[in-house]
């Protein structure tokens, strides 16, 4: 083992993914460095050392991996060709490039779990929207179907539920694939960690609800509330695919529970994840510190949760784009059991994702009640 006090952990991304990373690193005295293009980022104030630099841009992202002993990631949206470059010139880059450009582009992730073994729905891809209508017009395309851009989609932007014909007409012109279409009963989530040793955890089977107005996460329910069976396949999947893409560090993988009780793969992500921050109250150990120990090559720590948990995510309110504000914050500190999280971003705007409150109880119903009623009460506004 190495003196990890010694190293520089560089990580590229500022948000609130890396400022929770940032609260374990700092708990531990590590010593890290920040890149962001946004000078007033989450992480600023946090880090040893905060560079501003392109995300996207190679130069900026292989002189900040220079100053570095051990780079990891908060996003995806990154410039790959940099770390590629930082992981030749000896440069530790968990999770590695390689993993990194399998999951930037939809199509090559599909591609991935079909040669792999891994289960997840149909799949077509095109270049451009000519060939898709080419397709439709030839009916080889069945209605209702998904469409995805290949790339830089994120938190359900890039996405479509095409219901027929008519859906394609506002797409833009872009590679893209097209999903069969899933009727499924949950989306359910598992991150697991795994380190150079090739140690694997994983933490508890969790399901997320979505609004329905803008499909975006609004609750993360730890346990998911399904069969044993089910939770343990679940692992499997998840587990099996952290092995097949060689990952090192944490992999949340998404997946859809169908109505025949099949689990098929949505898509992964190698970072921490939305999905598991119930973790930093209700588990020993939390991803963020479980992300350094896999990065680090350290012994994984205990996953299992202490309590059921409910963590409720606070997004931008429609009509309101500027300096925030949120209305009702204070009252929902009397509440027992919270416990909130507030990322530091100056500016919000519809659907951004502000904060989060993970409720923590004996009874799943308490959690629930208690986040329905927080989700209601508070507002995130504009001053
Ligand atoms: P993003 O990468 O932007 O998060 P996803 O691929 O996770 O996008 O899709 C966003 C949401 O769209 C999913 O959480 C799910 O609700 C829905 N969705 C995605 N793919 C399918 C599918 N094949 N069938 C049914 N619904 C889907």
């Amino acid at each position: 083992m190495y003196a990890i006090h010694k190293l520089n952990i560089g990580i590229i991304g500022g948000g609130q993914l890396g400022k929770m990373i940032l609260a374990e690193s700092n708990r531990m005295s590590l010593n890290t460095s920040v890149l962001d293009s946004n000078e007033n980022s989450p992480c600023k104030n946090l880090t040893n050392n905060f560079f501003i630099g392109d995300l996207k841009n190679y130069n900026d992202v292989l002189e900040f991996g220079k100053k570095c002993d051990i780079i990891t990631f908060e996003i995806e949206h990154i410039n790959v060709d940099a770390l590629t470059q930082l992981q030749k010139s000896g440069k530790k880059v968990y999770p590695k490039p390689e993993t990194l450009s399998i999951i930037q582009d939809k199509s090559k992730q599909k591609k991935f779990y079909n040669e792999n073994n891994l289960p997840t729905s149909e799949f077509k891809f095109f270049r451009n929207i000519n060939e898709l209508n080419k397709q439709i017009n030839d009916r080889k395309i069945d209605f209702p179907c998904v469409w995805k851009k290949t790339k830089f989609g994120y938190d359900g932007f890039g996405v479509k539920i095409l219901k027929s014909k008519s859906d394609i007409l506002d797409l833009p012109d872009c590679e893209m694939i097209i999903e069969e279409f899933v009727p499924f009963k949950k989306e359910l989530a598992v991150i697991v960690a795994r380190n150079l040793n090739g140690d694997i955890k994983t933490f508890e089977t969790v399901e997320m609800e979505f609004n329905s107005d803008s499909n975006q996460v609004e609750f993360v329910i730890s346990p998911a509330r399904i069969s044993n069976e089910l939770k343990d396949k679940a692992k499997e999947i998840a587990i099996e695919t952290t092995k097949k893409i060689d990952n090192i560090g944490l992999l949340a993988v998404e997946m859809f529970l169908t109505k025949n009780d099949e689990i098929l793969i949505n898509e992964v992500a190698p970072r921490p994840h939305n999905s598991g921050h119930f973790s930093i109250e209700a588990c020993p150990t939390s991803q963020f510190e479980q992300h350094l120990r896999s990065i680090l090559n350290l012994p994984l720590g205990k996953t299992y949760n202490k309590n059921f948990a409910v963590m409720l995510n606070l997004v931008g309110d429609y009509g309101f784009n500027g300096n925030v504000f949120y209305e009702n914050l204070e009252s929902s500190f009397s509440e027992v059991d919270t416990h909130i999280h507030i990322y530091g971003k100056e500016k919000t705007r519809h659907n951004r994702k502000m904060g989060h409150i993970t409720i923590i109880c004996d009874k799943f119903e308490d959690a629930y009640r208690k986040a329905t009623y927080l989700k209601n009460k508070i507002k995130v506004k504009t001053l």
